[in-house]
């Protein structure tokens, strides 16, 4: 596809429409049998996957962070794909554990975990990342009360950040992790109680464009993970290294050099080795799996015209997909790619329109004065790179408007 508003993504157009999973979005929305909906490639992840696996090097496992898209088929689907699973609640747990994917390739991660939860993970038998000391007296206690030693490692708020990272997620004061100064206390206690020491998580940001801050990111991160596991209680045999690995969404930004990330990494590979002779080593990733894969479909109930600007008022909106309207985290409100999906080329000139969803407040906007005025009411729009943090990242009951629909095609 060629369209200078797009970025280059894996869909084809034939006919003028689009084809989604080798289907026409047209016949799609039949088979969905309404708008809204949310329909993922399930080829599209499965390359995204291989593309991965071709980079990096074979040492390094590759987990898929469910928080980015928990589609229980989706998940299913990438069972067979990745490495293992990481998940931010026990109901993502509950998800991955359902399929065949094994407890001991889980891990959970997130801040204030409560007892009843640990509990849960200590006897799933999942790795659980400890957050703090306090977490860790009371995994070790549910794991003596239940006659299993819970699998822990301590994920570390590291002494540096990750440079030009969408979301910042480490470095200065975080409610993430353990900081990193005060790991080797914690691991002097851990030493006294009956758990399992993993080893060490380090997740640093979210949504990074830029190989050289990840380069030096993943630089700090076994430099730091050298260090604390001289006071560990015992090998380290899990090193997560965090991910970070972005997406372009805007005009103007440019993919991720994955080549020079895998490059750096087979670079690193022969001292890791030494270094941490037990142990495995991931990169925990979502967006940059699932995310350029997905699709929001929605339809023009109606074409309006107010004072010379066109209107695309749609069946969905902000309730569906919070982050294409721009209140999930951006400063400045930037289009997502957008398209007619039953359009793509206008005939003529393309004219500007604005896509509006049926909320009643003006931050339901899907896009902001882009090539889409062609549309007529009856078509479909569709916003591109919505495979992560869509559905599940949005407020569905604000305003109380229908669900929007999934699909894996
Ligand atoms: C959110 C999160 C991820 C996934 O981040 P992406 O930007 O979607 O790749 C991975 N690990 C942890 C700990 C997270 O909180």
């Amino acid at each position: 596809m060629n369209l200078s508003h797009l970025p280059d993504t894996g869909f084809a157009v034939a006919d003028n429409c689009l084809q989604i999973g080798g289907m026409p979005l047209t016949r799609l929305a039949e088979r969905a049998g309404a708008t809204p909906f949310y329909a993922y490639d399930r080829q599209l992840v499965s390359e995204r996957v291989a593309k991965l696996r071709a980079a990096l090097p074979a040492e390094i496992h590759l987990h898929y962070a469910i928080k980015a898209n928990p589609m229980p088929a989706l998940v299913q689907h990438l069972a067979g794909l990745v490495d293992g699973f990481d998940v931010a609640s026990v109901g993502e747990m509950k998800t991955v554990l359902d399929s065949a994917m094994p407890a001991e390739k889980v891990s959970l991660a997130g801040p204030g975990k409560t007892a009843a939860q640990l509990r849960q993970a200590a006897a799933a038998g999942i790795v659980v990342n400890l957050e703090s000391e306090r977490e860790m007296e009371l995994i070790a206690q549910a794991g003596a009360e239940l006659g299993v030693r819970p699998k822990v490692t301590v994920r570390v708020n590291p002494d540096f950040e990750l440079k030009s990272s969408g979301m910042k997620m480490s470095g200065g004061p975080k409610q993430f992790g353990v900081d990193a100064e005060r790991v080797p206390a914690m691991l002097a206690r851990m030493k006294e109680l009956p758990v399992e020491f993993y080893g060490f998580h380090i997740f640093c940001g979210s949504q990074n464009l830029r190989a050289e801050a990840i380069i030096e990111a993943q630089r700090n991160t076994f430099a730091l993970a050298r260090r604390l596991a001289e006071d560990a209680p015992g090998p380290v045999r899990l090193l997560n290294l965090g991910g970070g690995f972005g997406i372009p969404y805007f005009p103007g930004e440019q993919v991720l050099d994955l080549a020079a990330v895998g490059a750096h990494l087979h670079g690193l590979m022969p001292q890791a080795r030494q270094d941490f002779p037990e142990a495995e080593f991931v990169i925990e990733l979502g967006r940059y799996i699932v995310g350029e894969a997905g699709v929001y479909v929605s339809r023009v109930i109606e074409r309006k015209e107010s004072r010379g600007q066109i209107f695309l008022i749609t069946d969905g909106g902000l309730h569906h997909h919070l982050a294409a309207s721009g209140n999930f985290g951006q400063v400045i409100r930037k289009n997502y790619p957008a398209l007619v999906g039953n359009r793509v080329s206008p005939e003529g000139d393309a004219t500007l329109a604005t896509v509006v969803g049926p909320l009643c407040t003006p931050l339901d906007t899907l896009a902001d004065k882009m090539p889409l005025g062609h549309a007529q009411e009856g078509d479909l729009i569709v916003v591109m790179q919505s495979g992560a943090y869509g559905l599940t990242a949005s407020p569905a009951a604000f305003l109380s408007h229908p669900a929007a629909r999934e699909l894996l095609v």
